[in-house]
């Protein structure tokens, strides 16, 4: 298969980079995905499509409805009804639907405390916490008059991409950006096992968020910092924290002013690998230290305890493309 550079960069593919660069390699360039699905992924993006849905019905009176094609009983899609916006109840059962259609028929691992039904659970009890008609924290309205539920960007950098010459495109997703506490903020809900006294310490420099605040002000959007809203979901029990986090102008400007060096070092690492033609450990370095088994173990462990990596990933790998801004992954034929 023939390597090419993304067209298109967000926060979590720096991160792989800066953590582990063969890992970047392996799942950004070669576009190794596990074969078997990921519960915390498919739970995570399950809840967040909840999320969204009970907003866009309480903020906005919409509502999904299945759509058949004329000739058949089928679901073809669904498409959006308008009710009156306001309706807290319906609003959240709006987002049950909408997490339980997302989660589907996926088959949660037993030991897994992201079953269906606790993800459905975990819903409401996120509701309960954060009641939508008390909620301090709300959509703003954006110019255009549209309110600030899943915003979505992408912005391109002043670095080219080494293929093909064009700018290199930075993006990113909100849940919302909300006023809160007489400012607005980039507002995000964190599905996590447990909540410790540090969790709300560690998104005070997260890149994550530097890049949404940076992409809202380009936007022409006040943005003040960070909402951050994490659920644990256990199999017994739910809790909540939530934590304020500033972006001072000078913050921002320094995680641009990385965040470029960091996408350098990337296209210049992978020239050299393509001018060289041959991947060696001076190349795309694997890390090989804490990185290996943060978060339960990287998905590559295996490949890099196997002399023989190749055969490992042919067997329990399969090749798809991740598009950042769409969220999608597509299968790359062979
Ligand atoms: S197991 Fe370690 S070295 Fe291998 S890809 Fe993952 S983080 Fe990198």
């Amino acid at each position: 298969m023939q390597l090419k550079f993304p067209d298109i960069i967000d926060a979590s593919m720096l991160s792989t980079y800066k953590s582990c660069a063969r890992k970047f390699y392996l799942t950004h360039l070669e576009h190794l995905k596990a074969k078997e699905p990921n519960v915390h992924l498919h739970a995570g993006k399950s809840f967040a499509s909840g999320i969204e849905a009970a907003r866009r019905a309480y903020y906005e009176g919409k509502y999904t409805v299945p759509f058949f094609a004329s000739d058949s009983k089928n679901v073809v899609g669904y498409e959006f009804i308008t009710k009156a916006p306001g309706d807290s109840e319906s609003a959240v059962a709006e987002g049950l639907k909408v997490l339980m259609r997302e989660y589907g028929d996926f088959s949660c691992p037993p030991e897994s405390a992201k079953s269906l039904e606790r993800m459905a659970g975990a819903l409401e009890f996120y509701y309960t916490s954060y009641p939508l008609e008390h909620d301090s924290a709300f959509p703003i309205e954006m110019p255009g008059g549209k309110r600030g539920i899943e915003f979505s960007f992408a912005l391109p950098l002043p670095l080219k991409n080494p293929d093909t010459g064009d700018p290199i495109l930075y993006c990113g997703r909100m849940d919302a950006i909300t006023a809160f506490a007489s400012g607005h903020f980039v507002t995000d809900e964190k599905t996590v096992a447990s909540l410790g006294p540090s969790w709300a310490r560690q998104w005070d420099l997260r890149s994550q968020f530097s890049g949404y605040c940076w992409a809202t002000r380009e936007h022409g959007i006040r943005c003040d910092g960070v909402l951050v809203r994490g659920i644990s979901i256990l199999k017994t029990k739910y809790d909540t924290q939530q934590a304020v986090s500033y972006r001072p102008d000078w913050q921002i400007n320094r995680w641009y002013s990385n965040m470029l060096v960091v996408v350098q070092r990337l296209i210049d690492e992978y020239i050299a690998l393509c001018r060289g033609g041959v991947l060696s450990e001076t190349l795309f370095e694997h890390n090989l230290d804490d990185a290996c088994i943060s978060y339960s173990n990287c998905g590559f462990y295996d490949a890099c305890r196997s002399e023989d990596a190749t055969t490992w990933l042919v067997t329990n790998f399969a090749r798809k493309k991740w598009n950042p801004l769409l969220r999608t992954e597509t299968v790359i034929e062979e």
